[in-house]
């Protein structure tokens, strides 16, 4: 179990009688993250991960790596340095450049702080040995940091200079066995996004920078969101603006309807058929049944890992409070006691102690929190909390003191008061629906279907 007053909880305090800058362009992830002491700017568009907030990324990053291992997906690692020439060699160092970083070292070798790792893990490839073709479908996926110099850093986390992505690279041996690799990413990110209980979008993307054939793109819908999705109301279709013609975006490219909706969207999550746009230049190959070298056929899958923890924060937090998703919140339940000093004190402290051990059995102890915070008052403690967002409350005060014990909890935005024994009870259901949540993740068959309709 977790102390609060040994968390390195940065809050931002404002002195009373300061002039507050209004930051341009900040959103509500942006503001409560910050002033509530989850992350911190740092420099020009990069921020610091406190403790709070990267007890949520790593619960992400649990998620996220599960679904990949789900479809085969083998994790690995790879330096953020990658040689430029690498780019020239695939063109991409001849386009548009102005968001890469590029450095060189004492050798005047140039470098570039990689924004993506196709390049690269494509020459890794080129550079063994030709895999058989029994080995494949092969699926690589690394989780670490990204860098982009955006123009304009904004909203936090969701448009931060460095950020923290999840990209798989699959390689398949032709076109159709590609394709079956995509529709098997895809339902995974279907079954990642579900499990997050946060409403997504996913929509026909344009393929952009990266080239190929095929794209989808993830989104959260907010207000704040940078991309226009067009969706219809009437057969479900959804595309990225980008995709669609002026001319067309009056009625359904699918079912004619006219009743389009413009919504905004954050995206979290891409996914791209490449074909062989990076394996022919970088001589990635397999050997095929008679022994002859074929050229790889790719595919590239990102998940903006901090951008998403920022994005649902955007989506489910209200204007003073943060919410999280049940798998992502950093802790499930936090215990608030009695003040110092108070009458109840020693009465609720006992009671305290047994729920505590109690508790343990309930819930994992690297999930409970307590606020032992003693000098506060119960009523400060529990705005703090609710303000934190923790699924779940517990206050155990002065009806602790009563012949028969009680505690208050507090759990969407309902309080009861209940018994120990209660509490533990319906804590113990919260927890076995979080477990479903955790592990019924994987592919039902209808799921596969509808993905698969979804691609037009
Ligand atoms: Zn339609």
């Amino acid at each position: 179990m977790e102390r609060l007053s040994r968390l390195y909880w940065p809050i931002l305090v404002t002195p009373k009688n300061a002039v507050v800058k209004t930051l341009d362009a900040t959103s509500r992830s942006q503001k409560l993250l910050t002033e509530l002491g989850l992350i911190k700017p740092a420099y020009n568009g990069t921020f610091q991960i406190m403790p709070l907030a990267q007890r949520v990324l790593d619960k992400c990053v649990d998620l996220v790596r599960r679904q990949m291992r789900n479809v085969g997906g083998q994790q690995i690692s790879m330096p953020i340095l990658t040689p430029s020439e690498l780019w020239k060699k695939t063109g991409r160092l001849d386009g548009d450049i102005t968001e890469f970083y590029l450095l060189r070292d004492r050798h005047a070798k140039e470098f570039i702080l990689s924004p993506t790792h196709e390049e690269a893990v494509t020459a890794m490839l080129g550079s063994s040995a030709p895999i058989s073709y029994k080995q494949l479908p092969l699926r690589l996926f690394q989780i670490g940091p990204k860098f982009r110099d955006e123009l304009k850093p904004r909203f936090g986390l969701i448009r931060s200079k460095e950020f923290t992505m999840k990209d798989l690279y699959t390689f398949d041996r032709d076109t159709a066995t590609a394709l079956q690799t995509y529709t098997q990413v895809n339902s995974a990110y279907d079954a990642l996004f579900r499990q997050l209980e946060v409403p997504f979008v996913k929509v026909e993307a344009a393929s952009g920078m990266m080239g190929g054939s095929l794209s989808h793109e993830y989104h959260f819908i907010a207000p704040i969101g940078e991309d226009q999705l067009l969706s219809c109301d009437s057969c479900g279709y959804a595309a990225n603006v980008e995709t669609v013609e002026e001319s067309s975006d009056k009625a359904c490219s699918h079912c004619n309807s006219s009743s389009l909706r413009r919504v905004p969207g954050i995206e979290v999550g891409h996914t791209f058929l490449l074909n062989d746009k990076y394996s022919k230049p970088l001589k990635a190959m397999y050997l095929k049944e008679n022994g002859k070298p074929e050229y790889l056929v790719m595919g590239c899958y990102g998940i903006g890992i901090s951008r998403l923890m920022a994005a649902a924060v955007e989506v489910l937090a209200s204007e003073n409070e943060l919410r999280w998703p049940t798998l992502l919140a950093p802790f499930d339940v936090c215990v608030i006691g009695a003040k110092q000093g108070s009458r109840e004190e020693q009465a609720a402290n006992r009671v305290q102690n047994d729920f505590c051990s109690s508790l343990g059995g309930v819930c994992k102890e690297e999930d409970i929190l307590i606020d032992d915070r003693s000098y506060l008052t119960i009523g400060k403690r529990l705005l703090d909390s609710k303000r934190m967002g923790y699924p779940i409350i517990v206050v155990i005060g002065g009806t602790a003191a009563n012949p028969t014990p009680k505690i208050e909890l507090h759990f969407k935005s309902e309080k009861l008061d209940v018994e120990p024994s209660e509490a533990l009870k319906l804590i113990a259901e919260y927890r076995n629906r979080k477990l479903e949540l955790y592990n019924n993740s994987f592919e039902s068959k209808e799921h596969v279907n509808s993905s698969e309709a979804s691609f037009g």
